[in-house]
Order: C-alpha cells, then sequence, then structure tokens
C-alpha cells in the first residue's frame, strides 16, 4: 500500500483551514449528539513511540499530524498488561477484575456485562469490529458488535468506507484492532522503509528462530537495537494503515462527524527489564498513548492520568447517551477544550492494572506492584517511587514513603473486585496455540508465570 501524503490526511479530515502547530479553530457542533465513532486500537503500542524519531524524521507521521490535531493525553495508564482485559476494559469501561479476566487464556468475559457496542446499538449504532488475529474473534473483542471481520497479520486492508456505504444514515461505532506490533515478520510493504543492514537478519524479517534467539538477549546492546529497529518498523508500516482509515472517513463523506481515538491495548517491554514482552506492569507496558479527534472540539494536551476504561463512558457521554453508572471509568470530556458545564468534571484516580498473577496501583508519582508469586521479592509486594526512577530499575520495600497507603489500597481494590466473583477458569491451551503465544515473546512468562 502507498503511504497517502500528508496532504491527503489533512483533506480527509477537512482540515485545510488548519496550520501547523496553531491547530483548528473548533468545527460548529451541528449534531454533536448523533457522532460517528472510530476507536483504533494498535495492539502493543508503547506511549513514547507515538511521536518518536528516527534519523531526524517521525517514524509515525501521519499519527503525528494527528496528535496535533488531537486532545492528547499524555499520561494515559492501560488497565492491563495482556490484550484481552485491556480490550475488555476499553469496551466495557470495567475493570478486568470484575470480568473474571487477567490475560489472554480468559477466552470471555464473565457474566451479563453489557459492552459498549451494545449499549450504542440499543441506541441506534451500527458497529462493526475488525481484529487482527484469529483468536480474538467473534466472541472476544467482536462480542456485541453488529459485524464482525478478522484482518489477517500483515494484510493491511480494512474495509472500512464499503462497510460505511452500507448503510450511511445511521451513526457508527467502528473498532479496529491490529497486532502488526507483536513479532511477527515485518510486512513486505513496509521493508522499503527501512536499510535492511539495521535489522541485521536475512531480508528485514525477524524470524522465528532469531527471534528466539534474540529474545532472551536481555542486556545485550546489539539485541536491542536489532528488536528496537522491528518495532519501529513496523509501527512505520501500520501509520501507513491510520492514513488509509483517515482517507476512508473522507471518501465516505463522514469526516467531520467522526470522533476518532487512537490509543493501544498496551505498550511493549523492549528488553528494558526482564523480557521482550508485554504482560508485565513496568510503565513500558502499562503508559499508552491515547488520541481523541473531535471536530468540536480544540487540540491540546492533557496531564490529567487517566485510564482505558474512561473510554467507553466518554463515548457515551459524547453520543448523549445517558451514563452507565456501573462502569468503573469516567467520561473524558471534562478534560477537553472548550470547557462546557454541561461535561461535568473528572477526578484524577489511582490506576488499577492486572496481568496473570500481578496487580499494580500507580499514582502520578508511585506504583506499587502486588504479587502473588514474586520470586525474590520478599514479601511479594514492590514498591517504585516514578519521579526518582521513572525506569523502574530499584523496587524500594514497604518501609519507603507511601508505600503503605497505596498497598492498602491496592489490597482493598483486589478483594473488592476479585474475591467477591471469583476468576473463570482457565481454558487448556491448544499446542497449536502456546506455539503462537510463544512465537509473540510469550514463552518465558508461560514457563514461569508470576515473574513480573
Ligand atoms: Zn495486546
Amino acid at each position: 500500500m502507498a503511504v497517502p501524503t500528508l496532504r491527503c490526511v489533512l483533506a480527509a479530515l477537512v482540515l485545510s483551514a488548519c496550520t501547523a502547530g496553531s491547530g483548528p479553530e473548533p468545527a460548529a457542533p451541528e449534531s454533536p449528539t448523533r457522532p460517528n465513532f472510530l476507536v483504533i486500537d494498535i495492539d502493543s503500542f508503547g506511549a513514547d513511540w507515538l511521536l518518536a524519531e528516527r534519523d531526524g524524521a517521525r517514524i509515525a507521521p501521519t499519527m503525528t499530524m494527528l496528535a496535533s490535531r488531537s486532545q492528547r493525553f499524555t499520561r494515559a495508564i492501560s488497565q492491563a498488561g495482556w490484550t484481552l482485559p485491556a480490550a475488555y476494559s476499553l469496551l466495557t469501561g470495567h475493570y478486568p477484575l470484575l470480568l473474571n479476566v487477567v490475560d489472554n487464556t480468559h477466552p470471555a468475559w464473565d457474566g451479563n456485562t453489557r459492552s459498549l457496542a451494545e449499549t450504542l446499538g440499543y441506541y441506534g449504532y451500527r458497529s462493526v469490529a475488525y481484529w487482527g488475529h484469529t483468536s480474538l474473534g467473534p466472541n472476544q473483542l467482536g462480542r456485541g458488535f453488529g459485524s464482525t471481520a478478522t484482518t489477517e497479520q500483515g494484510d493491511y486492508t480494512v474495509p472500512l468506507s464499503a462497510w460505511i456505504a452500507e448503510e450511511p444514515e445511521r451513526p457508527f461505532f467502528a473498532y479496529v484492532h491490529n497486532i502488526d506490533l507483536h513479532y511477527a515478520p515485518i510486512p513486505t510493504a513496509a521493508l522499503h522503509l527501512y536499510e535492511p543492514a539495521i535489522f541485521g537478519c536475512t531480508g528485514g524479517h525477524l524470524m522465528t528462530e532469531e527471534y528466539e534467539a534474540i529474545v532472551g538477549k536481555v542486556g545485550d546492546a546489539a539485541a536491542h537495537t536489532h528488536m528496537v529497529a522491528h518495532y519501529e518498523a513496523r509501527i512505520h508500516a501500520f501509520d501507513a494503515v491510520v492514513a488509509d482509515l483517515l482517507n476512508q472517513l473522507g471518501a465516505s463523506g463522514v469526516a467531520n462527524d467522526t470522533v476518532i481515538v487512537l490509543t493501544s491495548d498496551h505498550g511493549e517491554d523492549l528488553g528494558d527489564h526482564v523480557m521482550y514482552a508485554h504482560s508485565v506492569l513496568f510503565d513500558t507496558v502499562l503508559r499508552i498513548p491515547l488520541l481523541i479527534w473531535d471536530p468540536t472540539r480544540k487540540p491540546g494536551e492533557v496531564d490529567t492520568m487517566v485510564q482505558t476504561i474512561d473510554l467507553a463512558p466518554t463515548i457515551l457521554a459524547r453520543a448523549g447517551i445517558p451514563a452507565d453508572r456501573t462502569m468503573d471509568g469516567q467520561s473524558l470530556l471534562p478534560l477537553m477544550q472548550p470547557e462546557s458545564p454541561a461535561d461535568g468534571s473528572y477526578e484524577e484516580r489511582v490506576v488499577y492494572s492486572v496481568t496473570t498473577t500481578l496487580t499494580s496501583a500507580r499514582t502520578r508519582t508511585s506504583k506499587g506492584i502486588r504479587a502473588s508469586v514474586a520470586p525474590g521479592a520478599g514479601s511479594g509486594r514492590r514498591f517504585y517511587d516514578l519521579l526518582a526512577d521513572p525506569g523502574e530499575r530499584h523496587a524500594l520495600d514497604e518501609a519507603a514513603p507511601g508505600a503503605a497507603a497505596l498497598f492498602a489500597g491496592l489490597e482493598a481494590w483486589h478483594e473488592e473486585r476479585a474475591i467477591a466473583t471469583g476468576l473463570v477458569p482457565r481454558v487448556e491451551l491448544l499446542e497449536a496455540q502456546k506455539k503462537d503465544l510463544q512465537q509473540r515473546g510469550y514463552f518465558q512468562l508461560l514457563d514461569k508465570s508470576g515473574t513480573p
């Protein structure tokens, strides 16, 4: 796929009057209560990579452009280190523990929790979900959607405009999830984007054997350079998908009636700690990008710490649909410009997150991680001073200032969320599923479950 030019993308968003850096004036809110929603959920996309550069050029130029036109939330934190619990939080507004899901071995959320797609459908919205892997199918990410489809890894065609054209008079909710940032071969279409030598492997592809040889070399500078180059190439390749989606909105004539959310389920730990993978609760994994482009709002940066569970309440509020008061999250509209008394207020809260056997509590200055099994951690609790140690290199004990209160809150939250319902029994993975997970960076975790 050819990379659409920035001018094309700007035209698609009908922002031709905007000049770089100054941002557009908000458009008149002609029909603010029934906008369309496009949510782009880029799997394993860490917050620091959104505006990153290589050799003086943006890795993701389209997303950089979109960020300059959007509300960019600079402290967005994920609810989980795995795809399914994080995505479920986005799609329900609930903590994963309430859904009895902590990792991908729980195939579907428990109970009668209504999804965002179901609620929007009740109020007349059409909905479609596209996901990037067959294991994330209609009973997982597609739950409650009117239409569902799998996009093959490396196949960057998302037929959004054709779906919109089927019933153009109804507002829609489209969810696009893509898994191409995982440790898979770089799409052929992206090979020309980087010098082959930077990959240090044949043809620019990261083959399974090469990955397995590298992934254990945490602390090896050459391996790190290699893995980062691959990661950046995939981000660069997916940036063209974002451009294509924006162009499809423009071609469908709905660009100025559509709110665009761009985020990720979780980030990626590129050898920064104990592995090349996610499924841990370090900030490399929990800090995610979050952009909301809204034709009725001004662009800007929001420093308030927000969470994945806030997105579903935000979409309901923006659609003019009464709030689901059972949701754990809060609407982000009060943080967006221009301010409106009708948006209410937003309270910055402690962020609670989960992975296989760990839970964490994070404020803007500190983090506590609670482990059922934490080898070498003594009590099974670790505390990080995020101001003095943003890289989370030096775990402190429970005597550190602020630690006791944070852990007390975490314990209370854990008791309330987990003990009351009990986790859904895990499914037994098939050998093919295990192999698939191993090739995506999980084999260490499968062998040493609980290692943070
Ligand atoms: Zn994921």
